[in-house]
């Protein structure tokens, strides 16, 4: 336990995909999860986005730091071998990507082409089920804790979240599915779902700043969410304070999902 009573991270070792930047919602975990006393393995998308995520990633001593573009098999591959060699064991992974075709995501979900909802559906869902099939021989023995990121666009529709409402959808019933399977050997898998965040990422939705204001309107507590209170969040859905939480997704988002639009 810390001052706070909460209990620490320490020695818990964790995957977190997702930075770009020091906006991302990955990076708001990745720091609290750091202060908690977690050791993470960061990874980035490319040579170009190297430079921004590497400096993060020296400031919270990852022990790892590693490319990882999901449309490369052979780059996810490399990265377990190397955590495996060098931990030999896993206790969780925060997954926090999205990507859509702008086309496609900013046309109508009526118009959205094959490739453009294959490339959405792969890189945004199925590369967590991936994940998950990566982690769950590193997490046999000990059990642990999958998390991803959604978006009320699930459930809803959101104007100008388009495919990537669909993408969201099909992720949080991957939640509950793999949640299912993995169960036995305590495993857990969630999935948070955060109000509108000024990312990188959501710069692609149309008029992303109006969603931004409109949920500090109405929504209960009439705040914008930020980073690191995700990662809070984030900390005790990885942590063993969350055990025989799985299968769900949990806003957080100052309570707008519970008012009418
Ligand atoms: P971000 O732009 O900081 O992060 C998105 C990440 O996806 C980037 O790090 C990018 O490199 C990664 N990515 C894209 N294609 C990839 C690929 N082929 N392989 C590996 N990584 C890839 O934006 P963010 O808002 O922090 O997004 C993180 C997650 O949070 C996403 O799933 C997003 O849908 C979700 N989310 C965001 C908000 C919001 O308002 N920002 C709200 C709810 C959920």
């Amino acid at each position: 336990m810390n001052e706070q009573g909460l209990s620490s991270l320490k020695g818990k070792k964790g995957l977190i995909v997702g930075i770009a930047n020091q906006h991302s919602i990955a990076w708001g975990c990745a720091k609290v999860l750091h202060a908690a006393g977690a050791d993470i393995a960061v990874t980035y998308l490319n040579q170009k986005a190297e430079p921004y995520v590497r400096p993060l990633a020296e400031t919270i001593h990852a022990p790892i730091i590693a490319p990882l573009d999901m449309s490369d098999d052979s780059q996810l591959n490399d990265l377990f071998g190397v955590i495996t060699q060098q931990w030999g064991t896993l206790d969780f992974v925060i997954h926090a990507i999205a990507f859509a075709p702008l086309a496609d995501l900013h046309g109508r979900v009526t118009d959205s082409s094959r490739d453009g909802f294959l490339k959405a559906m792969d890189i945004s869902c199925h590369s967590f089920i991936r994940v998950a099939h990566m982690a769950e021989p590193l997490m046999a023995k000990q059990g642990g804790s999958l998390l991803t990121l959604s978006y009320y666009g699930a459930e809803k529709v959101v104007e100008h979240y388009g495919i990537m409402g669909l993408c969201k959808a099909a992720l949080e019933s991957s939640v509950k599915y793999l949640a299912a399977e993995l169960g036995d050997k305590k495993i857990r898998v969630n999935a948070l779902s955060p109000g509108p965040i000024a990312t990188r990422a959501a710069s692609g939705i149309e008029a992303f700043e109006h969603l931004i204001s409109h949920a500090i309107e109405k929504a209960p507590e009439h705040s914008a969410i930020n980073i690191e209170q995700v990662g809070h969040f984030a900390r005790f859905l990885v942590s063993d304070e969350s055990q025989l939480v799985t299968g769900g997704t949990y806003f957080i988002d100052a309570g707008l999902n519970i008012m009418a639009a």
